[in-house]
Formats: structure tokens, C-alpha cells, sequence
């Protein structure tokens, strides 16, 4: 009997001869039916989505699950012989940031176009995009009823209202959810009246930024905070919990979608490309497409209490839907993503930690 190792080394001749042929005769040789994807979500429902996925393609995926930042890091040391084929990240500035870094491929794809509006997606280079929206969430206003009228906190301008003075609470500046609503402002009101309405937020503080956006709804319901900012699925968290805290807290605060009248309130999305060293291109491709579908997008949509971004998809979610139908910021998340270099300059010349 031949060694293993003998015969593996016998093979190998023999494919090269075979690889060889069928790129000479441009016959694409198929990739093996496996798909690496990188991930900073994970939700209950993702496994749902993940297996439906397999069931329709045959494709395996193999999942790396953590934050956005360490995902970054174990690619930039991966290098170019990382296995990832796809990245999701949640938010605009950190996939800017990725994309900057040359880690996506550009992407062109019909289906993918057709589905999620050209504001969601990044800018076309001319070869594609380098990512796309998978879902949605707005960045909104709540305040303490005992304190505050929606009326007194109808747009984000408000903020900085000296009628706030020592009432307003936000997460730190250098957040990435941050980072982009503040840089949505500055591409909205000018980088100048920007960072004068920045100085104005943080003469308003009530306490240093510190804490998620959990906390900053918390404090919100305590009065230690009269007004905060908070992506809307954090709130809704909230609203589906059956804790009595929880309760509690939903009891002792109102919430405003902002700037109804002006731009619209701030949106952001969770979004994911194809890596530029992605070893199945083709799975990839697969896979993205596959998110866009109405089945993924009610399972992407409902399993952070986000909104999908193909719009005919209807996610049935009762605390969600009391949120209501408002007028979204259509700013370019793109856009977005890049202003957060504005945002950072304006918030650390404004002091806002
Ligand atoms: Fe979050």
C-alpha cells in the first residue's frame, strides 16, 4: 500500500494538469461549496438565516462571530491569506473604514442594485460597491415625560437649546454610532455651524458621555438625564422585554423621530461586502444576493428589531411598528461613513468626549 502522504503527492501532479486545463479552455473550475463569513452581528434569529441559506445552495458557512474591532484586527493580520470571504459590520463609519482599508472587493450585481436603494449601498466605483445595507435602524431622541415635551426636542438642533442646560446625555463622541450622526450634522448644517451646535450639546451635559445606549435611555428614565440619543432598536429591546424594570423604564419616557419638518431623522444601517482576498467569489456573491432576498430580510430585520432595506419586505413586529412610518435622513450612508473624519475634528475642538 502506498503511504498516505506518497499518495498525495502522486495526485497532486494531476490536478495542477487538470486546474491547468480548465483555465486554459476557460471552463471555470467550481468552487468547493463553502463560504467563510466574518460577522459583528449575532441575533437568534441569524441561525434561521444562516441554515435556509445551506438548505438553498449546498454552500456550508463557517462563522467567526465577534465585535467589529476585533474582526478588524484578525483581518489585517490574516493578511491576504485570510479564509474570510464576507465581512458584516454594523455601521457606516466602521464599514467606510474597511473599505478604506482595501479590505472589500467592488461588487456589481443586478439583483443586489435592484433591491437595496443606491443611498444604502457604497458609492460606485465604477466596478461595483464595496458593501451593502442588510438592515436599518434610526438614531432617535428620548426624553424623560416628567421633564420634557416631544415638542421641546423636535430636532436634533435642540440639543444645544440652552433651555436643555444640564439635561443632555450622550454616548462618547469617539462611538462609531456616534461619530456618524454627528458627521450626518456637519454634511448637513456646514462643518462651522456643525461644531457651534456641538459646543452648544456638551454646555447642555448633564454628566460626561459615558455608557452604551441602554444606559443612556436608563438614565433617561431615572432623570438623571433629561434627553439622550439611542438607535431605535435598543428602545425596542426595551419595549419587548417583560422584565419590570424594563417596563418601568418604557413607562417614564416618550421618544421623537427627529427633524420631521427639515432633513429627516438619522438612519444607519448594518451592511456587508466581499472581502478583496475572498477565496470563494463566487459563494460570496451568492450569499449577498441571498441577503437581499425577502426571506433573509425579515429574518436580518426581525432578529435586531431593525428595518429591512428592500421596502416591500413587511417584518411582523408590534413594537417596532409602533414606532410608526417617518421621514428618513437620505444622506448617502457612504457619505455618512466618510464625514466621520469632520465629526471627529468638531467634537474634539467642541470637547465633547
Ligand atoms: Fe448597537
Amino acid at each position: 500500500m502506498i503511504p498516505l502522504r506518497l499518495a498525495h503527492l502522486l495526485i497532486r501532479p494531476a490536478l495542477v494538469v487538470l486546474t491547468g486545463w480548465a483555465l486554459a479552455s476557460g471552463v471555470k473550475a467550481a468552487e468547493e461549496p463553502v463560504l467563510n463569513l466574518y460577522s459583528a452581528r449575532h441575533y437568534q434569529t441569524d441561525e434561521a438565516l444562516y441554515e435556509n441559506f445551506t438548505r438553498q445552495t449546498g454552500i456550508r458557512i463557517n462563522r467567526i462571530e465577534a465585535g467589529d474591532e476585533p474582526l478588524l484586527e484578525r483581518l489585517r493580520n490574516e493578511g491576504r491569506n485570510s479564509p474570510a470571504d464576507v465581512l458584516m459590520l454594523v455601521d457606516a463609519a466602521r464599514l467606510w473604514r474597511a473599505q478604506i482599508d482595501g479590505l472589500y472587493a467592488p461588487t456589481r450585481s443586478k439583483l443586489l442594485e435592484s433591491r437595496i436603494p443606491a443611498h444604502l449601498r457604497a458609492k460606485d466605483d465604477g466596478q461595483g460597491s464595496a458593501w451593502f445595507a442588510v438592515s436599518t435602524r434610526a438614531r432617535i431622541i428620548v426624553y424623560n415625560k416628567a421633564r420634557l415635551k416631544a415638542a421641546d426636542i423636535a430636532q436634533y438642533e435642540d440639543l444645544a437649546q440652552p433651555r436643555l442646560k444640564g439635561m443632555v446625555c450622550t454616548r462618547s463622541s469617539s462611538h462609531p454610532y456616534m461619530l456618524s450622526f454627528i458627521g450626518a450634522m456637519s454634511e448637513h448644517l456646514g462643518p462651522a455651524a456643525a461644531e457651534t451646535w456641538a459646543r452648544g450639546v456638551v454646555a447642555n451635559f448633564a454628566r460626561p458621555p459615558r455608557g452604551g445606549d441602554t444606559d443612556q435611555i436608563k438614565a433617561v428614565a431615572t432623570g438623571e438625564c433629561g434627553v439622550a440619543l439611542t438607535n431605535t432598536y435598543y428602545l425596542v429591546r426595551l419595549m419587548r422585554s417583560n422584565k419590570a424594570e424594563d417596563k418601568e423604564v418604557i413607562s417614564r419616557i416618550g421618544f421623537v423621530m427627529p427633524n420631521q419638518a427639515s432633513f429627516g431623522t438619522h438612519m444607519n444601517i448594518s451592511g456587508a461586502g466581499i472581502l478583496a482576498n475572498a477565496p470563494h467569489k463566487a459563494n460570496a456573491l451568492r450569499f449577498l444576493e441571498y441577503l437581499s432576498s425577502d426571506e433573509a430580510q425579515a429574518y436580518l430585520a426581525e432578529g435586531n428589531n431593525e428595518w429591512p432595506v428592500v421596502r416591500s419586505v413587511k417584518v411582523r413586529n408590534p413594537e417596532l411598528e409602533s414606532l410608526g412610518s417617518f421621514k428618513q435622513d437620505t444622506l448617502p450612508i457612504a457619505q455618512i461613513g466618510r464625514s466621520q473624519i469632520e465629526a471627529a475634528k468638531i467634537s474634539d475642538r467642541a470637547g465633547w468626549r
